[in-house]
């Protein structure tokens, strides 16, 4: 009962205002029960003062009386009714307080965290924790929710800035050294040096296209046109865009699919796209020699494409984080190849939105890694 009175903000007020009535009924007829002696005994002496008889003489009319007994009860009457409108303005206003006071306080706080003091929350009241209180400690509950969520995207931008002038930095500063090094003399301006400067340039531009195309997945700003597609003709375009590559490497690679797997209900660009960040990951971190595997296979209502590779693998510790944006095991072990580590963070954009989840698995270092992501069947 206690817990369903809590729960509804109307049952509350409702109860709210029979309180404040009972309140003034219990007030008005105390206040009417101790004001009656004293008007009755005021009346009955002025009556005697005017008639000239005593008091308690059974000598009145039946119209003084009456006048008597009028004045009395409005006497008691007017006294009940200031007692019992003072105790009903008294109550109402502690209540009143008690309910405007949570709103007052999501007041001040939106205010805190427009002035951004994002870490900003308001108190909820105990016994009403969030999804079982009524409607006003669920929207302080709510209110926190989305004042943590806040908190966390302005974190998330300030990450940004700091991880993208991190990433600018080191190809600027070779740059700067390099053309330093030419003005100084202290470095020929032969095509070695060119080709050098060439690469960080061309790191730096890889960057901002990375970044470009991250801001895009992440703001949801492309259309996904969903068609069905046969997973055997999404692998073998991306066999045949990555062959050369493979190749000139050293490293096999192969599609191994089942015969009758289901179509998947998919953007075809979309999808080649993140089988080549997959793949293209599994050539860089596999060493010639190496094999690079595709399989699929139906679970369900869902399809497990996988892209396994036997290459250099992923620590236990790095597999939760390896989605992240930036987020590279070995700053230094990717820097040739120039990933800025967000493809697997755009690859996980994408899946998502087609409604599948992505993962990686890994023996650990030395033990190869397989990248799987799941899709809805289509049909
Ligand atoms: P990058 O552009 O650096 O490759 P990704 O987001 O594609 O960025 O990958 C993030 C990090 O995950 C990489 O820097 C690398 O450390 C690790 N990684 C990705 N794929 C593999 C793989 N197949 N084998 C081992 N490590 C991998």
């Amino acid at each position: 009962m206690r817990n369903y009175l809590n729960s509804r903000l109307a049952v509350r007020l409702f109860f709210s205002y029979l309180v404040v009535i009972l309140v003034g009924m219990v007030v008005l007829s105390a206040a009417a029960t101790f004001a009656v002696p004293g008007a009755f005994n005021r009346r009955m002496g002025e009556m005697s003062m005017m008639t000239g008889r005593r008091m308690g003489a059974m000598g009145f009319s039946r119209a003084e009386l009456f006048t008597g007994f009028r004045a009395i009860f409005r006497d008691s009457l007017t006294l009940s009714i200031v007692s019992a409108s003072l105790a009903a303005v008294l109550v109402s206003a502690v209540i009143t307080r008690q309910v405007v006071a949570p709103i007052r306080e999501i007041m001040k706080a939106s205010q805190r965290i427009a002035d951004g003091h994002y870490k900003e929350r308001v108190r909820i009241r105990p016994g009403a924790s969030g999804e079982g209180g009524d409607e006003l400690a669920q929207l302080s509950f709510r209110f926190n929710q989305m004042a943590a969520r806040l908190e966390q995207t302005e974190e998330f931008r300030r990450q940004l800035i700091a991880d993208v002038a991190h990433e600018m930095r080191t190809p600027l500063t070779a740059i700067k050294g390099s053309l330093e090094g030419i003005m100084d003399g202290v470095l020929p301006g032969d095509e070695a040096t060119c080709q050098s400067i060439y690469r960080e340039a061309e790191r730096l531009q890889r960057l901002v296209s990375d970044l470009q195309e991250l801001s895009k997945v992440e703001a949801g700003a492309y259309s996904l046109d969903l068609k069905a597609e046969a997973v055997d003709s999404l692998a073998r375009a991306v066999v045949s865009r990555l062959e050369r590559q493979f190749e000139e490497k050293g490293v096999g690679i192969e599609v191994d699919l089942p015969d009758g797997l289901p179509p998947v209900l998919v953007d075809e660009d979309r999808m080649i796209q993140v089988l080549t960040n997959l793949v293209g990951n599994a050539l860089q971190y596999t060493p010639a020699g190496g094999r690079v595997t595709i399989s699929a296979l139906q679970k369900d209502r869902e399809l497990w494409l996988s892209v396994r590779d036997t290459g250099i693998g992923i620590p236990a510790e790095h597999l939760p984080r390896i989605f992240d944006r930036f987020y590279r095991i070995d700053k230094s072990r990717s820097r040739p190849g120039g990933g800025s580590g967000v493809g697997l963070t755009i690859a996980r954009y994408l899946v998502e939105a087609h409604g599948g989840r992505i993962w990686a698995e890994s023996a650990g270092l030395g033990e190869g890694s397989v990248f799987t992501f799941a899709l809805p069947v289509s049909g």
